[in-house]
């Protein structure tokens, strides 16, 4: 008998599934594109531990004839689509026929549905891809797909699938992100009795913007609306002041559907050039709707990305819209600050609100020894060949340093023993708080101040969850912090490290980044988190401080254990030597 044989139809079918169906929130998707192409006003989707044991997503759409029930449960079958060249013109989120085929072949799958027309409904089950017989039943118009046990069959898939609070903050994130697409639809999530999400379909994004970002975020968020050509572009982008650390809140809608991947995003961080720190991200919930010839939709198997007939011109509309929405609402610093030395600027620069100084001067790289990478140092283009002198180790210490002061309310100056020293304040205190508290932390004594009155602070619906899973952890750290009804918590004591902090921002700076699925140790969570708040409760690039801060912040500095470089791996210094002055203004040999 030769090795090669065509596979069991069943392994095939499982085969094909995991291109699509790879954990609970990509089933959840699937069946509520399949809602929303049968024309749903209302999608309800209920889970039970996150999804693995069940999914149940019911509409009030269209509903399947009974005697297609089997036909919709096969690979390769679709209502909406019947020759290549559709694919061109493609109206509808499915086409492929290949979600409920997949489905059915990884779980026990029940479909019942009711067209408009027909008296009664008609149920089919499937189980592990074998089909069963289509029965009557009772059943309001519009169809329900129940699935259990996904992947009981595939206990390799099973193993991949991330914590719970991981799985279900996937589902919630996309059925928050399809209310916002689909305003006038419907749409409830609810495991057991709790709801974590439920819309008016009244068509109110901004109210659904609310449930996503939270109410105060869902208040700053800046209208776009822009026309061209048969393309439009409408939703929500942060103001400069309001950003992440990542770009996982920046969502495209691409023709009612959602695209993980796409240079757009890369347009609308053009957009923000200049204007937000670097590492920083801007929020952004945004529906661009283009002729459905100028776009390929058939790239990826879960429909995750696509292509553009014209990418040049979707991204420059793009980059064009947003940008402009951006400039409509950022306020223009009063004073355009010279550059540290004195020469006026040649033209006219982007001024980074939030930092005080111009940023896109040029630009000289130079090499940490021992430590992750560039380090950019920004310099007026008339001195040459600045760089600073040596790079030590970040352990090495500091020397005593004489406070000269602070300049751009941004650097702090000091003379050491061998020349001048420029100091980034919020780096530097990034770096003091991290180590006050890491020892406090370490010595399990992280002394702890009780609010005159405590705060309620209401977070979206995900990072509430994710607090809720922190809240013994953040008990270690001095915060007194309690569930306050839904999606609220009550901050009741902080760290006295952080006394003068906003409470509100202290919780946000918590949760905000939490990485899915990273640091299962509770060290590695700890110290991430400790780094994340310290970063967030730092005096900011930008703040002005007296003397008696500036001195106190550069003695903290001088104590720090690894004082050269913040928690996350920045320089907090920069050292130009006597040395490296002197040649400089050509005292000394040539270079
Ligand atoms: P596709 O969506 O790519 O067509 P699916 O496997 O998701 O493939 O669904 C197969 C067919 O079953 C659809 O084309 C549609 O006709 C029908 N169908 C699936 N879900 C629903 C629903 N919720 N309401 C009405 N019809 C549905
Ligand atoms: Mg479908």
């Amino acid at each position: 008998m030769g090795r090669i044989r065509i596979l069991d139809p069943s392994v095939a079918a499982q085969i094909a599934a995991g291109e699509v169906i790879t954990r609970p929130g990509a089933a959840v998707k699937e069946l509520v594109e399949n809602a929303l192409d049968a024309g749903a006003k209302s999608v309800t989707v209920e889970i039970a531990a996150a999804g693995r044991t069940l999914i149940r997503v019911a509409d009030d759409g269209d509903g399947i004839p009974a005697a297609e029930l089997v036909l919709a449960v096969e690979r390769h079958a679709t209502s909406k689509l019947v020759s290549a060249d559709d694919l061109f013109r493609i109206a509808t989120l499915g086409f492929r026929g290949e979600a409920l085929a997949s489905i059915g072949s990884v779980s026990r799958m029940t479909l019942t549905s009711r067209t408009a027309e027909a008296s009664t409904g008609a149920r089919l089950k499937v189980e592990g891809g074998s089909i069963g017989k289509v029965e009557k039943t009772g059943a309001p118009a519009g169809t329900v797909v129940q699935v259990e046990d996904l992947f009981y069959n595939v206990p390799a898939r099973l193993k991949f699938l991330k914590q719970d609070v991981t799985e279900r903050r996937a589902i919630d994130a996309l059925l928050t992100r399809y209310a916002l697409a689909y305003p006038d639809v419907r749409f409830k999530l609810s495991e057991g009795k709790t709801a974590s999400l439920q819309t008016s379909g009244d068509g109110d994004r901004r109210a659904i913007l609310a449930t996503l970002y939270g109410v105060e975020v869902a208040r700053q968020m800046l209208d776009v609306v822009a026309e061209e050509e048969g393309f439009k572009l409408s939703g929500f982008i942060s103001p400069v002041a309001l950003t992440r650390s990542n770009r996982k809140e920046i969502t495209f809608f691409i023709n009612g559907r959602w695209v993980q991947d796409t240079p757009l995003t890369q347009a609308l961080l053009q957009a923000y050039h200049t204007l937000l720190m670097v590492g920083r991200y801007p929020l952004a919930a945004l529906f661009l709707k283009i002729p459905p010839e100028e776009v390929d939709v058939n790239v990826h198997p879960a429909k995750a990305e696509v292509r553009f007939r014209n990418p040049d011109k979707a991204f420059s509309f793009v980059q064009r819209s947003t940008r402009r929405a951006i400039l409509a609402f950022t306020p223009v610093p009063q004073v355009a600050p010279q550059n540290l030395w004195g020469g006026a600027p040649a033209q006219p620069r982007g001024i980074d609100p939030m930092w005080g100084l111009a940023h896109d001067e040029l630009k000289v790289e130079g090499q940490m020894s021992g430590g992750d990478g560039n380090m950019q140092v920004t310099v007026p283009p008339t001195v040459p060949d600045l760089q600073p002198s040596s790079f030590p180790s970040p352990l090495a210490p500091v020397p005593l340093l004489r406070l000269i002061g602070q300049i751009g309310a941004t650097y702090l100056v000091a003379e050491g023993p061998d020349g001048l020293y420029l100091i980034d304040q919020h780096a530097a205190h990034e770096r003091v708080l991290f180590e006050k508290l890491m020892a406090q932390h370490d010595q399990k004594n992280i002394p702890s101040q009780t609010l005159l009155t405590p705060v309620v602070v209401e977070l979206p619906p995900s990072s509430a969850k994710l607090l809720e899973d922190q809240l013994t952890i953040l008990h270690h750290f001095g915060f007194d912090v309690e569930p306050f009804g839904s999606n609220s918590f009550q901050v009741r004591a902080m760290p006295v490290l952080f006394a003068k902090s906003e409470p509100a921002a202290a919780l946000r700076a918590l949760v905000e980044d939490f990485e899915e699925d990273e640091a299962p140790l509770q060290n590695e969570i700890e110290a991430r988190i400790a780094g994340r708040v310290c970063k967030r409760l730092a005096v900011k690039a930008g703040q002005v401080l007296t003397p008696e801060e500036q001195r106190a912040l550069l003695n903290d500095l001088e104590a720090c254990a690894s004082p050269r470089t913040c928690p996350h791996g920045r320089p907090t210094m920069i050292h130009l030597s006597v040395d490296m002055l002197e040649r400089q203004f050509g005292r000394k040999g040539a270079r």
